[in-house]
């Protein structure tokens, strides 16, 4: 059967997701640089951006959960796979019959993979409080005769460069590995890399940066990644005094043409940015105009007298205006992008 043509698409720059983690290789120094490509890889599809990711030279991917690993398949040699949340009793028959590491997380998990003899991440939490062993636990003993490859630690405030958390966690951190055997030590993520050479130990774990969000103070240049369009599904001309969208939230000052897309928060565009977003034809803006629905969202297109009905806008996804814009995180507005698009990879 054939498929039906997309009505929108996701598109996927592979040459800029290869050179932002170039950059951040290189801002690494003489550390590894993994990647997380968790959640689909940060909603752009894991399995292409592992891909191109370990095309480029990476031997460190992250994700959070064994489905990902499942849903991953094959991955070059000499590449390590990590998951983030560990490995419960009931996982480890999965996690042993395929080629990833649990990061253990908790006094349970470590007991329980002691028995497996294989080698293991660990995660220590060093003021986060979100997900690791608490130093008291990583120093009782509790790790001896575990044979830990990465010990990790994750990093609560690295967007913010003069917090004092992040020296206080690295020290933290830094006391911690001294009293406990390890092949290599990791600590931080996008933003953390910006931090310096402190920082990069011997793994970091870039994510949102090399989709090209975040703002990682001193690397630069990252360049954007994901793109959007839409296809028009009617255009209309309205009258000045005409309102557009549920709750008649817009309405027209001019003859006005819209146009009506087939996007909408289902596909994770979101609803915040009701008389916000903005689409382009051919370097013309056209304003978004009333509500973003499930399915549809409406531009205003009088200023570009040349699109049709069946054409394709160009949705501005711009990371940074659209978190600006709508409120939500650039890391919500990328794993937010739903299933419906066809992701196209160049
Ligand atoms: C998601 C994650 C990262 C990547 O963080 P970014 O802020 O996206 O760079 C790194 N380490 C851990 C433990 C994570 O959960």
């Amino acid at each position: 059967m054939q498929t039906p043509p997309p009505n929108a698409f996701l598109t996927v720059d592979t040459a800029a997701l290869a050179a932002n983690w170039r950059v951040f290789a290189a801002a690494s120094g003489p550390a590894d640089c993994g990647a997380a490509i968790k959640a689909n890889g940060y909603g752009l599809g894991a399995r292409e951006v592992a891909d191109t990711l370990t095309a480029a030279g990476c031997r460190d991917l992250f994700v959070a959960q064994w489905q990902e690993v499942a849903a991953l398949g094959l991955l070059p040699q000499g590449v390590r796979l990590a998951v983030l949340h560990g490995a419960d009793a009931a996982d480890i028959p999965f996690a042993l019959s395929i080629n990833a590491v649990p990061v253990l997380v908790t006094p349970a998990q470590v007991a329980a993979w002691k028995s497996t003899g294989r080698p293991c991440d660990v995660m220590i939490d060093t003021g986060l409080n979100r997900l690791g062993l608490a130093p008291a636990d990583a120093l009782s003993g509790l790790l001896d005769n575990l044979e830990i490859h990465t010990l990790h630690s994750h990093l609560a405030c690295s967007e913010d460069r003069a917090h004092q958390l992040n020296e206080t966690q690295r020290r933290t951190f830094a006391e911690i590995c001294s009293k406990i055997p390890a092949r290599r030590l990791a600590l931080a993520n996008s933003a953390g890399i910006g931090l310096g050479a402190p920082y990069h130990l011997g793994l970091t774990r870039p994510g949102i940066g090399l989709y090209g969000g975040g703002q990682s103070p001193g690397i630069m240049p990252l360049q954007p990644v994901a793109a959007l369009s839409a296809r028009i599904l009617q255009i209309r001309d309205i009258a000045p005094g005409a309102c557009v969208g549920y709750g008649a939230t817009f309405t027209a000052a001019r003859p006005t043409r819209l146009a009506t897309t087939a996007l909408g928060y289902a596909d994770g565009y979101p609803r915040a940015l009701s008389n916000h977003g903005r689409a382009h034809v051919a370097g013309i803006p056209c304003p978004l105009v009333g509500r973003v629905s499930m399915d549809l969202t409406i531009f205003d297109v009088t200023d570009a007298p040349q699109v049709a009905e069946g054409s394709f806008l160009d949705i501005d996804f711009d990371l940074a205006e659209t978190a600006a814009a709508s409120g939500h995180s650039e890391y919500e507005l990328l794993t937010g992008l739903g299933a419906r698009y066809a992701r196209i990879y160049r």
